[in-house]
């Protein structure tokens, strides 16, 4: 699961713990998959901190929060996993071309090595376009959600794709229902 826009509301960088909300589906989400035996792993670009908006710190202070909400609800997440580089703004160690940068692999391979998780049989749930390329650049399935920048995604790029996203959703719960279901059928 990408984070900004798809477990929580999309506001920009979260440059503070204060920004950072979940949505109201978010934990039972995730619940539900950890029912289901799937894997629960987070993977976001974070790329706020190469850019000198926000120290490293914020990411982990709001990872905590985010895993005492799970927690709180009886939901867990099994990895959550940043990427604060970018290729050509900031400064080292944080200034550079990565593998880790959605939609590079880095994270996802992460998962698969520190895991095991079966990236064939796996789903990328994201807002952006990039969190599909991600999936597919994997072998993985990828699902649009329509909440954060998703929607318009969706209406106004979605086209540029060259293929289909594998399920459309109008938000996180619904996407993880489906997925679970086995209803895979398109938009
Ligand atoms: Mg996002
Ligand atoms: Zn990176």
């Amino acid at each position: 699961m990408d984070r900004d826009g798809t477990l929580s509301h999309e506001v920009g960088y979260v440059n503070h713990l204060s920004r950072f909300k979940l949505f109201s589906w978010s934990v039972d989400a995730v619940r539900l998959l950890n029912r289901n035996d799937f894997l629960a792993v987070v993977v976001t670009n974070q790329a706020g901190v190469a850019r000198g908006y926000f120290p490293e710190s914020v990411i982990h202070d709001v990872h905590a929060s985010m895993n005492h909400s799970m927690q709180a609800g009886g939901a867990r997440l099994d990895a959550v996993y940043f990427c604060p580089h970018h290729p050509s703004v900031g400064e080292p160690p944080y200034r550079l071309d990565c593998d880790c940068r959605k939609p590079k692999p880095g994270l996802l391979k992460r998962a698969e090595v520190e895991l095991g998780a079966d990236l064939s049989r796996s789903w990328v749930v994201g807002d952006r376009l990039g969190d599909l390329k991600l999936a597919w650049a994997v072998g993985a399935r990828g699902a649009l959600v329509k909440s954060g920048y998703g929607l318009g995604e969706w209406e106004q790029h979605a086209p540029t794709l060259g293929r289909a996203p594998d399920l459309v959703a109008e938000h996180l719960l619904e996407a993880v229902e489906r997925i679970l279901s086995g209803v895979e059928a398109r938009a």
